[in-house]
């Protein structure tokens, strides 16, 4: 077990960065534009009538649909008008009884039940009255929000998907590996999980291991949000990353966090363009990237975060000795986890095996210990 810093940054004061660095749209001041309904409304399908009238028979004048003017009927003694569901009340009604109340009887219909006056009847402005404050400027974003801006007849933001760019560093990485080569399979990797988080990817040649070529990259990194690259973070001879981006002025918002695998993860800001630095090996690559990029996208769309994490309880004891908490791939099985015979971050394999990972604070969970645990996706 390498002997840890006591410097490295924890993972939630590494999100907190994150997330406060990137900036972030949000919805502008929502008021309401007339009261909400602005007529009393059917919320049942059935018969608009007058409820004093009790169960007496009324004969249909005819029929309200959702958007039909209400000024074709009145309702008078003995009369009602059918009605849908969101169709204004018509003059002389103060109450609906749904079809499963009524008894047609040839011409006319039969309450079945006494009906009292406001039943099923969205009254006018029972939601919001015109002129108020129904969200205040600086909401995130969510689709109910964006439905809201639609009702008031506000205009609607475009949003569009953040532009992810995916780029692999290092020497090794070729189509058709000597033994001493890998083929390049965290872009792949880290395109399908950036596409699955709602991202709209761009998957380039991977970098080689030469500060020139990476600088020339950085400064040109065409029309995207976000470059996630991976390897070239940590403390090789040929991990240029952090001191190409430092030379060129980026901010930068942490390197090497408290978290077993990914201590060498690296996050900065190079004028508008995020480059998340993710670690090479596989597994921390991956579960960095489902860490941090899921975050920083919510953040750029406007969005609220969402707690990815879920809970559960481990099958057998997970040894683990070091002072980083350690995420271990685990298999699913009835609502448990199973701690999978992981061989560490290199391992794609168990990776690939994984319904997820759990967290392990030191010094180790005990069987049965609910933990929390993070789903692969
Ligand atoms: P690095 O972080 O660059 O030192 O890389 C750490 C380990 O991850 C090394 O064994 C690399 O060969 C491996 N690695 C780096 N990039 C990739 C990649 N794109 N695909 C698969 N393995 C990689
Ligand atoms: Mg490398």
């Amino acid at each position: 077990m390498s002997c840890d810093h006591p410097d490295l940054l924890p993972l939630e004061e590494a999100l907190r960065r994150l997330w406060e660095a990137l900036p972030t749209p949000t919805v502008p001041e929502v008021c309401a534009e007339r009261d909400d309904p602005a007529t009393d409304r059917a919320s049942m399908d059935g018969v608009a009538l007058k409820a004093s009238e009790g169960r007496a028979p009324r004969r249909i004048l005819g029929t309200l649909f959702a958007g039909s003017d209400p000024a074709a009927f009145t309702v008078t003694p003995g009369t009602a008008v059918r009605i849908m569901t969101g169709a204004a009340l018509p003059r002389g009604a103060d109450a609906i009884v749904p079809v499963e109340q009524l008894e047609p009887t040839g011409e006319l219909v039969l309450p079945t039940i006494d009906p009292e006056a406001g039943d099923h009847v969205r009254c006018q402005g029972d939601q919001a009255r015109a002129g108020d404050l129904l969200l205040p400027a600086g909401t995130p974003f969510n689709a109910a929000r964006i439905a809201l801006l639609a009702q008031e007849g506000q205009p609607i933001p475009r949003r569009s998907r953040i532009r992810v760019g995916v780029a692999s560093t290092g020497d090794e990485l070729v189509p058709s590996p000597a033994p001493y080569q890998i083929r390049d399979s965290n872009g792949p990797m880290l395109a399908a999980l950036a596409h699955t988080l709602g991202a709209d990817v761009e998957l380039r040649s991977a970098l080689p291991d030469d500060p020139a070529a990476l600088a020339a990259a950085l400064r040109n990194p065409g029309d995207i949000r976000i470059l996630l690259t991976s390897g070239g973070v940590s403390m090789g001879d040929h991990d240029h990353l952090p001191s190409v981006l430092k030379d060129l002025g980026a901010r930068i918002l942490f390197h090497r966090i408290r978290l077993k695998p990914g201590k060498p993860m690296l996050a900065a800001l190079l004028g508008d363009l995020l480059v998340l630095g993710l670690p090479g090996n596989p597994v921390s690559a991956y579960l960095n990237a489902l860490l941090f990029l899921r975050p920083a996208l919510a953040r750029l769309e406007g969005r609220e975060a969402q707690d990815p994490w879920r809970r559960a309880r481990l099958v057998t004891a997970v040894k683990h000795k070091g002072d980083r908490p350690l995420l271990h791939p685990c298999r699913l099985a009835e609502g448990r986890l199973e701690p999978l015979p992981g061989k560490g971050s290199a391992d794609l394999v168990t990776l690939a095996r994984a319904d997820g990972f759990a967290w392990i604070d030191s010094p180790g969970q005990e069987p049965g210990a609910k933990v929390r645990w993070l789903p692969v996706i």
